[in-house]
């Protein structure tokens, strides 16, 4: 029954995915449907006030940038009109018929992971233009391009795994979306629906959106307005529209400069970090304005890269309105503003820090790998970075987090560094042999967990002018301090004597084998020269290039543990064993401090001792 000039297409699968969710949902907000379609018409017209500004030859060229919007509840239809860009045949197909918005992919990626249909995902993410289909049983988009000599076209889909295209005569330019309404959803052909809806979820469209020939929106450049008579409700809500999210803001902030620079802006910090969910690095998403002109809405050298979490808009009517990357004054203008907001909304953090310590902590917990990633990469902002970073310590219980400065109020007179251990977890570290040395001397210790700290304290050097130390560094020094007396223990010849024996027998792997000053209760422990080599050595680790790197080990005994005593008798009465048993120590140690690269040869040696020590009654 097709007519000669319809073009019959399939959706791509993941939108036919897509589509049979959306469309079977019982979602119960099919509303935002509305906020969707309004936010793609008004996309589409700031397009087009930028391309006027470059571009003479538009077709339409004097027509009105503003949104029509008409319902109609005889024919149970809502029609949504823009005088935007518009899209030609090509763009109908790629735009609507593939998934080309990251919405709907982030969408699609957590329905992955969490596995069966789940309405409130669609609340979460916003399927975009799709959302029609809540709404409507038919959708038809009549499309005009902004490009002299395109005809216009109108595409047509129930939703049910293809869609039409054919061109139209008569089409003025941008595009107008027809919805039949479905049986359940008639309400949204009503008028007073309708104007309640654009009122709360698209009063800072910036451009005038007409219902049924009525202006129904003033158009309110939230940020420029004072604070007092802004309502949370109203942040929120501009929140929620202008980082097209769906949860409400963590942080808030809102302020005003007027040196070095005017500026208006008003930053967001969103629940969930996105990066951390696995959707991948996310666009920096602070829009800059001039006078409540949209210059950029994902300025890249506006903010430094670890911001890219926060939301919200920056206004300064001293830019210029045709401002340009490319010109190195404009540039620079750009970044002295970002510096400006940057120091502001640091400043901001630590004050919540001090107000609002829980809250920070969770802010911390889900953000604060961007900080951390600031502190190792950009050094304009290190220091104050550096005072928003929060770990756990052994001066702490667990779960509890302490800052460097709070960790350096507590620090004993005579103590000159800051000392911290890396480790998987807080039992890890616990268990190992590197704390005890500590402990004994009554030394806190920060405990880093992610595999980013270390590389974030090796930047970072030292925290006012106490030089950051990490535990198992071979050339750290600490205070003498009273070691438990214990029967037996090695005379200092003896030590000496049992040092020599094991490094000849341990041979190339280690470099030096000395008694340590730090042990207490573990019988040995592996330790890298310093703190660089170490760390470069876990780097390597993670980047899955593990071996092939020698690293220099340092082998500390203990000449109080009943293992080295026993050992220094056995190298004279059993030297077969004593040699397993030296080497299976080494081994061991290694493992603790994580530089074990091949555990082959430990295994079988582990069997030897086991089948020796199975045969003595
Ligand atoms: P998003 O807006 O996040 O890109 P949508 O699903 O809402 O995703 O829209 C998909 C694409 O369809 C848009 O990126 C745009 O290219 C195109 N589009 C949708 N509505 C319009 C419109 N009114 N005018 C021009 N292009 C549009
Ligand atoms: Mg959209």
């Amino acid at each position: 029954m097709s007519t000669p000039n319809v073009e019959k297409h399939e959706f791509q699968a993941e939108i036919k995915q897509l589509l049979d969710i959306v469309i079977h949902s019982l979602y119960t907000e099919k509303e935002i449907f509305v906020r969707e379609l309004i936010s793609n018409a008004s996309d589409a017209l700031e397009k087009l006030r930028h391309l006027k500004l470059t571009e003479k030859e538009i077709f339409d060229k004097d027509l009105e940038l503003e949104i029509k919007i008409s319902t109609d509840d005889t024919a149970n239809t809502i029609t949504i009109q823009d005088f935007g860009i518009g899209m030609t045949k090509e763009e109908l197909v790629k735009s609507l018929g593939t998934i080309a918005h990251s919405g709907s992919k982030q969408f699609l990626e957590a329905l992955k992971e969490g596995g069966s249909k789940n309405d409130n995902l669609i609340g979460q993410f916003g399927v975009g233009f799709y959302s029609a289909f809540m709404a409507a049983d038919e959708v038809k988009v009549y499309s005009r391009s902004w490009k002299e000599g395109e005809p216009g076209h109108v595409w047509t889909s129930t939703g049910a795994g293809s869609y039409e295209v054919e061109e139209v005569e008569g089409q003025r330019r941008g595009t107008k979306i027809v919805l039949s309404l479905k049986e359940d959803a008639k309400t949204f052909a009503s008028d007073s629906t309708i104007k309640e809806i654009i009122k709360r979820y698209s009063s800072f469209v910036q451009f005038p959106i007409n219902l049924n020939g009525e202006k129904v929106n003033t158009i309110d450049a939230l940020w420029l307005r004072g604070k007092s008579d802004i309502k949370d409700e109203e942040y929120t809500e501009f929140y929620k529209f202008q980082a097209n999210a769906w949860d409400e803001p963590r942080y808030r902030l809102h302020f005003s400069a007027d040196a070095p620079l005017a500026i208006k802006a008003l930053l967001f910090v969103p629940q969930e970090n996105p990066e951390r969910a696995g959707f991948g690095r996310i666009d920096p998403a602070v829009a800059l304005y001039c006078r409540k002109v949209l210059i950029d809405s994902k300025p890249t050298e506006l903010l430094p890269e670890w911001m890219r979490f926060a939301k919200g808009v920056v206004d300064s009517e001293d830019l210029p309105l045709n401002i340009s990357r490319e010109t190195m004054q404009d540039r620079s203008l750009i970044q002295k503003l970002g510096r400006v907001i940057t120091k502001r909304f640091l400043k901001f953090l630590s004050e919540e820090a001090k107000k609002r310590p829980d809250a920070y902590q969770e802010f911390f917990d889900k953000f604060g790998f961007f900080l951390k990633e600031g502190v190792a990469i950009d050094m304009t902002y290190k220091d104050e970075l550096s005072k928003l970073l929060y770990f756990e310590s052994s001066a702490q219980e667990k779960g509890k987090k302490t800052s460097l400065a709070d960790y350096v109020s507590r620090m004993k007179d005579e103590q000159k560094e800051i000392y911290y251990i890396t480790g998987q977890n807080r039992e890890s570290i616990e268990s190992g042999p590197y704390l005890e040395g500590f402990k004994a001397r009554g030394l806190e210790v920060l405990f880093l967990y992610e595999p980013v700290d270390e590389y974030v304290m090796s930047n970072l050097r030292e925290y006012e002018e106490k030089t950051l130390v990490s535990a198992d560094q071979g050339d750290l020094k600490l205070d003498d301090a009273p070691q438990p007396p214990s029967e037996g223990s090695l005379s200092e010849d003896e030590s000496k004597a049992l040092c020599t024996w094991l490094k000849e027998t341990i041979g190339e792997r280690v470099k030096e084998v000395k008694v340590s000053e730090r042990l207490v209760n573990s019988p040995a422990m592996a330790l890298t020269p310093d703190a660089m080599s170490s760390q470069m050595r876990r780097m390597m680790q993670q980047m899955g290039q593990g071996s092939g790197m020698p690293t220099e080990v340092l082998f500390e005994i203990n000449p109080r543990h009943a293992l080295m005593i026993n050992l220094n008798t056995q190298r004279e009465s059993n030297p077969d064993l004593a040699k397993l048993i030296a080497l299976q120590a080494f081994d061991n140690s290694m493992v603790a401090a994580g530089l074990l690269e091949d555990p082959k040869d430990m295994v079988s040696r582990m069997y030897e001792i086991l089948s020796q020590a199975s045969e003595t009654k």
